[in-house]
């Protein structure tokens, strides 16, 4: 019975939300205009990711207004991945479609995005053509990101795309095995496998309000894909290690033929100075990067739910119980 009831919905969108409110009555104008021209038989699941603003109280309007929204309110602000996360939990339709909440990825792309789906792929994920109004800063450390990713993983993570893509349910009831506490979900996906295909888009910039990516957020998703795709940093911490005790063997050797050779005693602390200071920075960021990979174990061993939810208009019993991601059975 349960399962029946999961396969009635044909489409399920999932969209993040962060302080969005002037931004809502549009995107969902847009959103159900969108979907109601695929399938009568959609649901929107609006993830409200502890907004300041008056973002919930439009997502409850909404919710009592049109019987296919549905909205997740958590206790606070958990981050992106996280709500894109929940949602994908929630969702029960056969194809799920995540995108971001700003209009930076227009909503009538789900129309492409869908009929390729319909030729057979399992994932279908809308590469950035071009990307409007965003600032060369952002533009450049995006780039320089998918590219080191490209370098340091051995999964194929395609270049220029964001979260917003269409996957097929196979695809969310196995990202749903993945329980890692630091989510980097188009990794997870391209880790995963299966016929996977792109369009293109040019990517609009945002029409109100600002960014909820700033630096330091953006540095911990980089860190977040770089240490959960690739064990390159700790390989390079050890290369360097030995590569740098390697040259100081050298210089000791050569003291010593200075020494007792050419009779010439190495004056100067410049040297000594300017090597232990090197060697000191090496050793820090060495560490640091091998307590990045330790404080993710950590994360990990505590085994803590992804988020919480503090309300919501989905049937609870739909809600995926605690510890939220372990444990889910695959059916398909
Ligand atoms: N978002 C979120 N939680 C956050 C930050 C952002 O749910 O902590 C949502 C936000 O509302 C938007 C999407 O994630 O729908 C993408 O965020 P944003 O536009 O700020 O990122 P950018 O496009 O600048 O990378
Ligand atoms: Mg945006």
């Amino acid at each position: 019975m349960a399962e029946n009831s999961k396969l009635l919905i044909d489409l399920s969108v999932v969209v993040p939300i962060y302080n969005e409110e002037q931004i809502i009555p549009e995107l969902y104008e847009r959103l159900q205009h969108t979907v109601s021209q695929i399938t009568p038989h959609y649901e929107l699941i609006f993830v409200n990711d502890g907004s300041k603003d008056s973002s919930l109280l439009q997502l409850v309007a909404l919710s009592k207004q049109a019987p296919n929204v549905y909205y997740i309110n958590f206790s606070r602000n958990f981050g992106h991945q996280i709500a894109v996360t929940a949602g994908l939990d929630a969702s029960r339709g056969k194809a799920v479609v995540i995108i971001d909440g700003d209009l930076q990825d227009p909503p009538e792309l789900i129309l492409d995005l869908y009929k390729t789906y319909q030729q057979g792929f399992e994932v279908v994920y809308a590469k950035r053509a071009e990307r409007k109004g965003e600032s060369l800063f952002k533009k450049a450390t995006a780039k320089l990101f998918y590219r080191a990713m490209r370098a340091l993983t051995n999964i194929n993570i395609p270049l220029d795309t964001g979260d917003f893509r269409l996957i097929d349910r196979k695809v969310v009831d196995y990202l749903k095995l993945m329980p890692e506490q630091n989510k980097f979900l188009r990794g997870q996906i391209a880790w995963l496998g299966f016929r996977q295909t792109q369009v293109e888009f040019s990517r609009d910039q945002r029409k109100y309000g600002k960014t909820g990516y700033p630096l330091s957020k953006m540095f911990k998703f980089a860190m977040d894909g770089i240490t959960s795709f690739s064990d390159q940093p700790l390989l390079f911490v050890s290369r360097l290690g030995f590569t740098i005790s390697l040259i100081s063997f050298a210089v000791i050797l050569y003291a010593i033929y200075s020494h007792y050779i050419l009779h010439q005693t190495i004056t100067g602390w410049t040297s000594l100075i300017i090597s232990s200071m090197f060697i000191g920075g090496v050793q820090l960021i060495s560490v640091g990067i091998i307590g990045e990979y330790i404080s993710r174990i950590n994360k990990n061993v505590l085994n803590r739910p992804l988020y919480i939810i503090e309300n919501s208009n989905l049937n609870h019993e739909e809600l995926p119980q605690e510890p939220y991601t372990r444990h889910t059975a695959v059916t398909h």
